[in-house]
């Protein structure tokens, strides 16, 4: 077979297993195999550039970086939705369209409103050419990049679709992959994202493609637009099913109003049992020739109305209000309420953020309080009923001192958050910093936990992260409930993490604002611990991307004197405090002195990969092209303005090709 063929044929399975696992829910191959002929993809498209293919299989774990989103103009405009709050209202549209049709057996297409960030693709001869933000509904962004790494958004379409056509849909982030988004921030010692849809909204401009391609986006689509030859919604449905684009199975055509109140009432209570958040029901006319006579109002359609599911609420009393102190020192106020069911689950407990959330809603123990679950995970206290406040119930205060080390708190300027400043002594950040240490993306320390961790400390055999190299299997055996197996285990995890490569090693040292890329950054400019602990201020705002916050704080963690011992310990424990030799043995100074913009899609290289290369070579990355930079890069679709101004400053334009030649 020749090489175009071969290539031609991976593309074809490997989007057919794409559709399997990410539409159908019903993959056939194991993710290994799946990766294993992406790479064989990748491979042959690395050494067959002239075979490039926008809608590619590869092009989903991302790599190009969009500076600038183009401003489309839709072709269709993209209109709001009427709310109804409520059914009375709703069943007043339906019988008002009733009247309009004159038609006595009406059906309506009944559909979850699906919560999220909306977004219009264009299909043409069977390929994903263009995708476009909402916008303020006449234009929209240009987000095709980032779109196309959502793995289940198809780049190719099947059976027969139309020539040209739109599909509008909406960008979703699934309820598990929020949650674990989440748990991973938290870990990294970075605030939570605060609900699914902002996140799903902002992913969609994130300048980084394989930043977006990390996020566990799903894509659901509700609506034709164009020249499609359909007679009504229902059946565009389907028809977009059969071309392979996911659209949930729920959605139901119904003939009557009765239908559609049992629609909705049956997705107000089950919808907490769907993968995704929902806002609503959306109810549209099913019969296209009718909704084109019914026709728009300056904002939405006539012929569609959302019904919108209230927050669900519950009424419960406030107990007590505890205040949790995190690894920073932060500290939480947290509710703690009679239990009650709320949307589901027994909600016992609700955040109520900092003093000043408190003081707004003057809330106190006793009051009888509303909790809402919303697009928010965690429910949150909205109101307090006054009416029912005992009476001599007293105004909160809040804590001055920190529950766990009684230090006075602190609250900087500007800031809402009251802050424990007693870094070294106070438990919960001893044990958190640990904890972090230890985690999954730092140290990786197999057989211990965060409870070990609390236990360890608790029982004064760890203070900080550098004690656990003291621990033995011995000194380990007395605590509760732990077996000689278990020991050795952690003892076994704990000497293995001595071959942790340094950049993580730095990750998991804790320095606030040091998350594991800025490590990787700091671990690559200063290759050995010896040289960061020296470095001042200046010269750590030199490095790419790190700005006056981070080289702040890392200047601090370098001059306080516990780090500093920890920091010794830890090296007399052997652990990885330099790059390796290989990767050191891969760095020269061939480029010092010159800056490099990398700029478009290349075949040899990710752009990751040539900007590692440059940086491995002793030369700078800069981000955008000025007098300052030395040669830009070039790769396909490089955009016309940046092509200009490189001319205009008369910089130099390189291929892929000629840059490998110069390192
Ligand atoms: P609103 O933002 O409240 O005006 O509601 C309109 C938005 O609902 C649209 O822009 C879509 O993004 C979104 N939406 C979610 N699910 C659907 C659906 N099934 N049909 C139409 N629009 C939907
Ligand atoms: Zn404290």
């Amino acid at each position: 077979m020749d090489v175009k063929n071969q290539i031609e044929q991976l593309r074809n399975e490997l989007n057919q297993h794409n559709y399997n696992y990410y539409v159908l829910d019903n993959p056939i191959i194991s993710d290994y195999e799946f990766d294993q002929k992406l790479k064989e993809l990748q491979l042959l498209e690395n050494q067959h550039p002239e075979f490039f293919d926008s809608n590619s299989p590869t092009v989903r774990v991302g790599g190009t970086i969009t500076k600038n989103f183009n401003t489309i103009t839709h072709e269709f405009r993209m209109y709001s939705l009427d709310n109804s709050y409520s059914k009375e209202d709703l069943e007043e549209w339906e019988k008002r369209i009733i009247k309009l049709s004159g038609s006595q057996n009406l059906s309506f297409t009944c559909e979850l409103k699906y919560d999220g960030a909306s977004v219009d693709l264009l299909y043409e001869k069977g390929k994903l050419t263009q995708a476009t933000t909402r916008g303020d509904g006449f234009q929209g962004d240009e987000i095709t990049a980032n779109v196309r790494t959502i793995k289940s958004v198809p780049l190719v379409l099947q059976n027969d679709f139309p020539e040209r056509f739109h599909i509008r849909g909406e960008i979703i982030l699934p309820k598990k992959g929020f949650e674990e988004m989440n748990k991973e921030r938290i870990e990294a010692g970075e605030d939570p994202y605060m609900n699914p849809r902002n996140t799903a909204s902002g992913s969609l401009k994130l300048q980084d493609t394989s930043e977006v391609a990390k996020r566990p986006l799903d894509c659901l689509l509700y609506a034709l637009v164009g020249s499609v030859n359909i007679k009504t919604q229902y059946e565009g449905l389907e028809k977009a099913r059969s071309w392979g684009f996911k659209v949930p199975k729920e959605s139901k055509l119904c003939h009557s109003t009765d239908e559609v109140m049992d629609f909705i009432n049956y997705w107000d209570v089950h919808r907490h049992d769907l993968p995704y958040e929902i806002d609503g029901v959306v109810v549209k006319v099913n019969d296209i020739a009718l909704q084109e006579e019914l026709g728009y109002t300056s904002k939405s359609p006539r012929w569609a109305m959302a019904y919108k599911f209230k927050a669900e609420q519950a009424t419960t009393t406030l107990e007590s209000i505890s205040y949790q102190v995190g690894r920073t020192g932060a500290i939480t106020p947290v509710a703690n309420l009679t239990p009650v069911l709320l949307a589901g689950t027994i909600v016992k407990r609700a955040s109520l953020h900092n003093a000043d959330q408190i003081e707004k809603l003057d809330i106190r123990v006793g009051d009888t309080v509303f909790v809402e679950k919303g697009g928010e995970i965690i429910p949150k206290i909205v109101g307090v009923a006054l009416d029912k406040r005992p009476s001599g119930s007293m105004i909160t205060t809040y804590i001055s001192h920190c529950p766990e080390c009684q230090s006075e708190l602190i609250r900087n300027e500007g800031e809402a958050q009251h802050y424990c400043p007693n870094v070294e002594g106070c438990p919960p950040q001893i044990t958190g910093r640990i904890q972090h240490y230890i985690s999954r993306k730092a140290m990786d320390i197999e057989g211990l936990g965060g409870e070990t961790i609390e236990l360890l400390f608790r029982s004064k055999l760890i203070e900080n992260y550098a004690d656990l190299y003291e621990l033995t299997v011995s000194k380990l055996l007395p605590l509760e409930r732990m077996a000689s197996k278990s020991a050795e285990n952690i003892i076994k995890g704990i000497e293995k993490s001595k071959e942790v490569p340094f950049e993580r090693v730095l990750f998991a040292l804790g320095i606030r604002y040091v998350g594991e890329t800025v490590a990787k950054k700091l671990a690559r400019h200063y290759k050995t611990i010896d040289n960061l602990e020296k470095t001042t201020l200046e010269e750590l705002m030199q490095v790419d991307e790190i700005g006056v916050r981070i080289a702040e704080s890392v200047v601090q963690f370098f001059d306080n004197e516990q780090n500093k011992n920890i920091v010794k310990r830890l090296k007399s424990y052997n652990l990885q405090f330099s790059l390796s030799e290989e990767s050191i043995a891969n760095q020269t100074e061939k480029l010092k002195g010159f800056t490099f913009v990398v700029s478009g899609v290349f075949h040899l290289h990710s752009r990751d990969e040539l900007k590692n290369i440059i940086e491995q070579n002793g030369g700078k990355v800069g981000s955008s092209i000025s007098s300052k930079t030395s040669y830009v890069i070039v790769g396909d679709n490089m955009g016309p303005s940046k092509k200009q101004k490189a001319e205009s400053l008369g910089i130099p334009m390189i291929s892929e090709e000629d840059f490998i030649k110069m390192v």
